[in-house]
């Protein structure tokens, strides 16, 4: 700690984030990433010429990938916002519309960047308590706030919110901003986009980093109106005004337009998430419906998840273990290739035998 730090920077505790190992040869089920590569056309639409203009600076406006986004999600270009990464534009939402606003509310069991970014901008923060089954219920959110913010399917359990659901919480707070982050929304989830243009009180906030296999490349996006939207763009342009690098811009630009491709690896990973689902429960673990890349399980009573987790990294598979209250029981595994998903069922299966 130095005299410089501020009493904010004193006071956070950062967000914590998965191991990325240096070793090679692991089977890497702990961060929810892609186990296919991103589509063929991103490697095509990196080439020479693209590597040329690096030395022009990029779009400031990501136009011709707002306008991607737009024709796949059929809205106005207006209605776009990119960003590196949707950590980052859950950053600039905060500062766009929670900081200084009032109270945000969020699950109990959430994604664990919500409290950072509270922290960070001096936003109070009160959390909902899941259900007892882990469901997320909307209509737990009736505390006056200026803003609600979950994840649709929720991490880490892996539960999905019922559209119509979020539709109604939208009627019915009409003066609270309520974002839907859809990190992991294509594999199952209904998407809130459809509801962008009815309500100016949502914003949905969706990633490249799960289903379009590009986390390396950091892209992420609001859908929102363009009143909303608008709000960002002006927080960027005060403190970064190059949303993506050009590489980054071309990449996402190709994964978006190649449709069928993302179609077939979306279809790949739910078909192997839900044969995994099937054989751990054969073998007595409880898990956790998920619509999501990952599943959230708990094992039998012979073996505790945080011994588990660390025998399987004995074995070189890395799963995510939280030693938080009312989850430490559970692990979460991101859904792997078939193969590598054969190999950690083979692993479990003989653990469970020696405990
Ligand atoms: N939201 C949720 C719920 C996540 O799990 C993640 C990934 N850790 C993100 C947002 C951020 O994803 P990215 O910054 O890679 O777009």
């Amino acid at each position: 700690m130095s005299k410089f730090w501020s009493d904010v920077v004193r006071e956070i505790e950062p967000y914590v984030p998965g191991e990325q190992p240096k070793i090679a040869g692991l089977i890497k089920l702990n961060t929810n990433e892609s186990p296919y590569p991103p589509s063929p056309e991103v490697a095509k639409t990196i080439d020479r010429d693209a590597v040329d203009q690096l030395r022009l600076y990029p779009d400031p406006n990501a136009s011709e990938l707002s306008q991607a986004l737009a024709d796949y999600y059929q809205l106005d270009v207006g209605q776009v916002f990119v960003g590196n990464g949707s950590d980052e534009v859950l950053a600039q939402l905060f500062m766009a519309f929670l900081q200084g606003r009032g109270t945000v509310l969020y699950p109990d069991i959430s994604y664990s960047f919500y409290p950072v970014y509270c922290q960070l901008f001096g936003v109070p923060a009160k959390t909902i308590p899941l259900r007892e089954d882990f469901s997320l219920a909307l209509a737990d959110y009736s505390t006056e706030a200026a803003g609600i913010i979950f994840p649709n399917p929720n991490a880490p359990t892996g539960m999905g919110v019922a559209l119509d659901e979020i539709e109604q919480l939208l009627k019915a707070r009409p003066d609270t901003l309520v974002v839907v982050d859809e990190a992991y929304i294509d594999f199952g989830g209904e998407s809130a986009a459809s509801l962008v243009s009815r309500y100016d009180n949502v914003l949905v906030v969706q990633t490249f980093s799960k289903s379009r296999a590009l986390a390396g490349m950091r892209v992420g996006f609001a859908l929102g109106q363009r009143s909303l939207i608008e709000g960002l763009e002006r927080v960027k342009n005060s403190f970064n005004s190059y949303p993506l690098d050009r590489l980054a811009q071309r990449a996402a630009t190709a994964a978006i337009q190649d449709d069928d491709y993302f179609k077939a690896s979306c279809a790949k990973v739910v078909a192997t998430r839900d044969r995994m689902t099937s054989r751990l429960e054969a073998l007595g673990f409880t898990v956790l419906p998920s619509q999501a890349n990952f599943i959230f399980a708990k094992p039998p009573a012979a073996v505790s998840a945080e011994t588990l987790a660390a025998q399987l990294r004995e074995h070189k598979i890395l799963v995510r273990y939280f030693n938080r209250e009312r989850i430490s029981d559970y692990l979460r595994i991101t859904v792997g290739t078939d193969e590598q998903i054969d190999t950690l069922l083979a692993v479990v299966e003989s653990l469970l035998k020696g405990a």
